[in-house]
């Protein structure tokens, strides 16, 4: 596995923004993923483990240490379950859940990444997470360079986190998902319907890193507030504020600056509208935080994944 140095970043992600990382490579099994987490050990740098970059902004001055970029890929299915690495991408876990007529992962259809970042962030869409069809999980543990074992429930999966999140020292290599045996055209038409949902509802013309922000679980139970923004009742029965409508409410869908702009389409969305930096993503992430918490009292937790900041 080559090492190499001062490669750009930009172009590993989807929101086409970021500079270059001084060390960068491509692990395409664990044993190359135990190489350079050594070369980054010895030369004291800092390492960052890159999916498909799509649920992350990088820093315009790039990243001092060593980008490993994850593509170990293989596949296995064995009945109603299916066993696959971290750097397959979701959409092919989804299309072999199809070929073999199992259900359970067609709401995934249309998120862009692998599947070792939705783990890490445990994705989810209508009303599904990925964590609810996993039996366990592959990870590597830094510290001892170990590859162990993890059950769903040791994973510790919440809204938009996990374990794997909380502490970065442990890499997922691969996990085993239960589905459902299933009817073909039914999950097949499930799979169109949410990609059509998605080509109709999101900016998905534009360079973005999906949604910029958790939804709030938090329930609102200020009168004012409840009678100025009627909607917020609904939101309160259904358990979660969708942090888009929070935005338009502070009026700030469609606000630009630079060329990062919060989409008309989808407030919840920060597209990329030809030469944005990481910069002017940044500054409108504060302005969002600033506005939502003085009109609605509400921190805003950002989604998407900082490197090189
Ligand atoms: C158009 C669009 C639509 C989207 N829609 C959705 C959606 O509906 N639901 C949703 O949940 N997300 C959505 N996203 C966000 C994104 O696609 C998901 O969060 C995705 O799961 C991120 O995976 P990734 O491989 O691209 O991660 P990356 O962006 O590469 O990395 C994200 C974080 O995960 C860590 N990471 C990656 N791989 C591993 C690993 N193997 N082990 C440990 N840590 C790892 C990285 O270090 C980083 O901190 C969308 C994004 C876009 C651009």
């Amino acid at each position: 596995m080559e090492i190499q140095e001062n490669v750009e970043l930009k172009d590993y992600t989807t929101f086409k923004i970021g500079g270059s990382a001084k060390y960068f490579c491509i692990a395409k099994s664990t044993e190359d993923l135990q190489i350079a987490l050594h070369f980054a050990k010895e030369k004291k740098l800092k390492f960052f483990v890159l999916g498909g970059g799509s649920n992350l902004l990088i820093s315009d001055k790039g990243f001092g240490g060593l980008v490993i970029k994850l593509k170990f890929e293989s596949c296995k299915v064995n009945k109603n379950k299916i066993s696959v690495d971290a750097g397959l991408s979701l959409s092919k876990l989804v299309h072999l859940a199809l070929d073999n007529s199992l259900s359970g992962m067609d709401w995934a259809s249309g998120i862009p990444g692998s599947v070792g970042g939705a783990i890490y962030g445990n994705a989810q869409a209508f009303g599904t997470k990925i964590s609810d069809n996993i039996k366990e999980v592959e990870y590597l543990d830094v510290k001892s360079l170990k590859v162990k074992k993890a059950f769903k429930k040791q994973c510790a999966f919440t809204l938009k986190n996990s374990i794997f999140k909380k502490n970065k020292d442990l890499i997922v290599l691969s996990a085993i998902f239960e589905l459902k045996k299933g009817n073909k055209e039914e999950i097949r038409k499930n799979v169109l319907e949410h990609i059509n949902y998605r080509k109709k509802n999101h900016p998905i013309s534009f360079a973005s890193a999906g949604s910029v922000f958790v939804n709030t679980e938090k329930k609102i139970t200020n009168k004012n507030l409840l009678a100025k923004f009627p909607e917020l009742k609904y939101f309160n029965s259904k358990g979660a504020i969708p942090s888009g409508y929070l935005i338009e409410r502070v009026g700030l869908s469609g606000k630009q600056i630079g060329g990062a702009k919060f989409s008309d389409i989808h407030a919840n969305f920060i597209v990329n509208t030809g030469s944005a930096k990481a910069e002017d993503v940044l500054k409108l992430i504060k302005l969002a935080k600033q506005k939502v918490k003085k009109v609605f009292n509400i921190n805003l937790e950002t989604e998407i994944q900082l490197m090189g900041f």
